[in-house]
């Protein structure tokens, strides 16, 4: 079978062979459990760990101590919301979060609802962009903690969160990003941002599937979301995945080392990819800022073409649409809603996302592809 092109590098990446060759040896020779104490299974493990937590401390200018390592950015998420609110009830009850965000968030938020919480959900203008003032305006004496996305996993726009940590702060609340799509895209800078929590996941950033890290500093009080051995300062039980985190490290080394140059070439392929398809095809738009964007994705609206259709008939580059399946209908995506698409502009919308191994020829073939199939179907 001969593969399409792969242009979902937002849905997950591959490993990058560097990453699997350092994992390797920690299945099998450097097995040992990082909290054995007694041996030198245990400490060769645990050596890799701490070397791990500092190799993802210098990409982000973080504090080895803050990181705590969790299956993804999932658990870190769930960790983040749900530690938060219950650690800090007697303080009040209220979390702001935006529509546009991803499930992981808006389910959390939703679940700490029916127990309880209030949740207020900002809405976003048709460019996928809030506002600090809009966060401030929702900013009410029981606010507890505030979390909106540093950049949307379907549209690539990036949210003003050193403004809104800052509005956070000046009353006195905790803010957590879910930076998954940004991390390896980005420079970030712990140290000096007025972020409390930070979520990411290794799988987006050329580590494996199941590893990922919560930052939350010191001060934070966070209740666990797992009982059991306090490993990782309390914050989060469970024997360390020890490959895995070996990876994540190893995939955070060479972001730091790649960052600076490959962020300017993939977003020379990315707008090539989008000059082609909105050159050729004249119906065609761009959802959200192009302003505010990580430079890797182009999410693009086909007006007038079949949604689904599109998605069958683009076999020769693998996309996705943001568009979620139950068991007995399709929605369209909530993000593209959230930003007043009517749905079928939102069924007709393809996101691109480019990576590390993406070529120019790639790019060629998909705008030729792109363009033919949606003159065939329009
Ligand atoms: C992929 C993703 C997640 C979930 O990450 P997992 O590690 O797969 O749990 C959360 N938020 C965003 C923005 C994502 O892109």
């Amino acid at each position: 079978m001969n593969y399409p092109a792969y242009f979902d590098y937002n849905a997950t990446t591959p490993v990058d062979p560097a990453v699997l060759e350092v994992m390797l040896p920690y299945f099998s020779m450097h097995f040992g459990n990082a909290a054995s104490r007694t041996h030198v299974f245990g400490s060769k493990a645990e050596e890799a760990v701490a070397n791990a937590r500092k190799q993802l401390a210098r990409l982000l200018d973080a504090d080895p101590k803050e990181i705590v390592f969790t299956s993804g950015a999932t658990e870190s998420i769930n960790l983040a919301l749900k530690g938060v609110w219950e650690a800090n009830r007697h303080r009040g009850n209220h979390l702001i979060t935006v529509s546009t965000e991803h499930k992981a968030v808006l389910d959390t938020c939703d679940h700490l609802a029916q127990l309880g919480a209030e949740v207020t959900f900002l809405p976003p203008d048709q460019e996928g962009l809030i506002t600090a003032e809009q966060v401030e305006a929702a900013i009410r004496p029981d606010t507890l903690l505030v979390s909106v996305m540093l950049a949307n996993n379907e549209t690539g726009v990036l949210q003003p969160v050193q403004a809104i940590g800052e509005v956070a702060h000046k009353h006195g609340v905790l803010f957590h990003t879910d930076a998954t799509q940004a991390v390896g895209k980005l420079p970030i800078s712990w140290a000096n941002s007025p972020i409390d929590l930070l979520s990411l996941s290794g799988h987006k950033f050329y580590g494996p599937k199941g590893v990922g890290a919560l930052l939350a500093r010191k001060t934070v009080a966070l209740t666990a979301q797992q009982d059991g051995g306090r490993h990782e300062r309390g914050r989060r039980s469970g024997t360390l995945n020890v490959p895995g985190i070996v990876g994540l490290g190893e995939a955070a080394r060479l972001a730091h080392l790649h960052l600076p140059s490959e962020k300017d070439h993939i977003a020379a392929l990315r707008d090539k990819l989008e000059a082609g398809i909105l050159s050729q095809l004249p119906q065609t738009s761009v959802n959200g800022s192009r302003q505010y964007r990580l430079p890797n994705t182009t999410n693009i609206a086909f007006a007038g073409v079949d949604g689904e259709l599109l998605l069958l008939s683009l076999n020769e580059i693998a996309v996705s649409n943001g568009s979620a399946c139950t068991s007995a209908t399709t929605l369209p995506s909530h993000v593209l809603k959230a930003m007043r698409l009517s749905d079928d502009l939102a069924y007709s919308s393809v996101r691109f996302s480019l990576g590390r191994f993406t070529t120019e020829e790639e790019v060629d073939t998909a705008i030729r592809h792109v363009a033919r199939v949606v003159n065939q179907l329009s």
